[in-house]
């Protein structure tokens, strides 16, 4: 088969990505779009609309995730390509929107050439990935691998009361149990970047091998308060000296083993001038690709944590807030980008997520991989996300043709 002829339509896709960009549009050219909105149930409306008109077999699911069916040849199970519509409160026009206006153009180029392929292709827009209405986020992809139940999904509540069930049935995407994705042969997630790495490297495509593991500590330290006057040096237990040395020393951990780790959260108290800080609380976010690497740092940090505190004459808490361990994408998947864009020419290099995704929760469901776009700035959940033209259409180029390779494989994925 020799897609490589083959390019989709770019000013097709601009269209839609264009005409998206009108629906919950803010100053700033960004997009106010959340989940179960009144903007997001216009952006549904036109992308079934979109869907039913490129031929697809439209259906939505009880979580409101929305679904458009290209058949294949076989009644095999399907490649599922796709991602978010909806946006954070401030956000941008480019976030998930990419990855379900990509795919719907990636069909439709399907549909100009007649290629047909062995295996359906089915398209996907997923319900609350942001999870900035209703927590917690990638809801709904979270909801189809079966870590959230039904119930707890439809009981959320934004800041006005208003559930998530309510609301579905409000916008009249409250569809069935039976519609929902169950199993698949493989799902490509197209996504921005949101960090500088590949824009900084001068990189159009990223091949993203997985999902960093994380970790959220919450570290409370406690000392003694006392006048800042009366109380001497050598006499004193201070709570943010210690804290201190142990922010820098998970600096240092951080450099020695690779991962990143963000003290986010200081908060001191009394956080008064003139008395001795009794107590610190501060966080720590720790990540990376490798569990074993990110435990390892973590127990170190938290063996150094106690140190510092018994050398200061301190006590210290240390929580567990939470954690996600890392979801290692289907290399098979990844390779596979990787020589896609360099068939097509297009520079290509591996990275990991820093973000989470619904690939995610799809990784657990079966083989998945994400291609990322440059993030100019490496901005994004902001007005001023942007993803250049050359690099859109370089990914739509790509996850056309890693669709086809998929929708024809005819070995395992492993
Ligand atoms: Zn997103």
């Amino acid at each position: 088969m020799n897609f490589l002829k083959k390019k989709v339509n770019f000013k097709r896709l601009k269209y839609t990505i264009d005409k998206s960009s009108e629906i919950g549009k803010i100053p700033g050219n960004g997009l106010r779009r959340l989940a179960l909105s009144d903007e997001d149930k216009e952006m549904r409306d036109l992308f079934k609309y979109w869907m039913k008109d490129s031929g697809l077999a439209v259906r939505v699911d009880d979580f409101g995730n929305m679904y458009g069916r290209r058949e294949g040849d076989t009644n095999q199970s399907p490649i599922v390509v796709g991602s978010h519509l909806d946006t954070q409160p401030s956000g941008g026009r480019f976030d998930g929107i990419l990855g379900v206006l990509i795919a719907l153009e990636a069909v439709r180029t399907l549909n100009d050439y007649g290629i047909e392929t062995t295996r359906p292709i089915e398209i996907v827009n997923f319900t609350n990935e942001e999870g900035a209405r209703f927590e917690p986020p990638m809801m709904a992809s979270g909801g189809l691998a079966g870590t959230f139940s039904r119930d707890f999904i439809y009981t959320r509540t934004d800041r006005e009361g208003k559930s998530y069930g309510d609301e579905l049935t409000r916008i009249g995407y409250d569809g069935k149990q039976e519609n929902r994705l169950k199993d698949f042969f493989a799902f490509i997630e197209l996504h921005i970047e949101q960090g500088p790495v590949l824009e900084k490297e001068n990189i159009s495509i990223g091949a993203v091998e997985g999902i960093q593991g994380t970790n959220w500590l919450e570290v409370t330290v406690t000392g003694e308060s006392d006048h800042a006057g009366p109380t001497p040096m050598d006499m004193r237990k201070d709570a943010l000296t210690a804290a201190s040395k142990m922010v820098s020393m998970i600096e240092n951990k951080a450099k020695k083993y690779g991962v990143s780790a963000t003290v986010g959260r200081f908060s001191v108290s009394p956080d008064v001038v003139n008395c001795v800080p009794g107590e610190v609380v501060f966080s720590l976010d720790l990540r990376h690709l490798d569990n074993d690497i990110r435990i390892t740092a973590l127990n170190e940090m938290k063996k150094e944590i106690e140190v510092i505190a018994a050398n200061r004459d301190v006590s210290v808490n240390i929580k567990n807030l939470w954690d996600s361990e890392t979801a290692v994408f289907n290399n098979v998947i990844v390779n596979m980008i990787s020589e896609t864009s360099n068939q097509y020419g297009y520079s290509v290099k591996r990275i990991p997520s820093g973000a989470g995704h619904d690939a995610k929760y799809m990784n657990d469901m079966g083989p998945t991989a994400m291609v990322f776009l440059p993030s100019v700035n490496g901005k994004s959940h902001d007005v001023s996300e942007l993803t250049l033209d050359k690099d859109i259409e370089q990914g739509a180029d790509v996850v056309f043709g890693v669709i086809q390779k998929l929708a024809n494989y005819d070995k395992e994925l492993g």
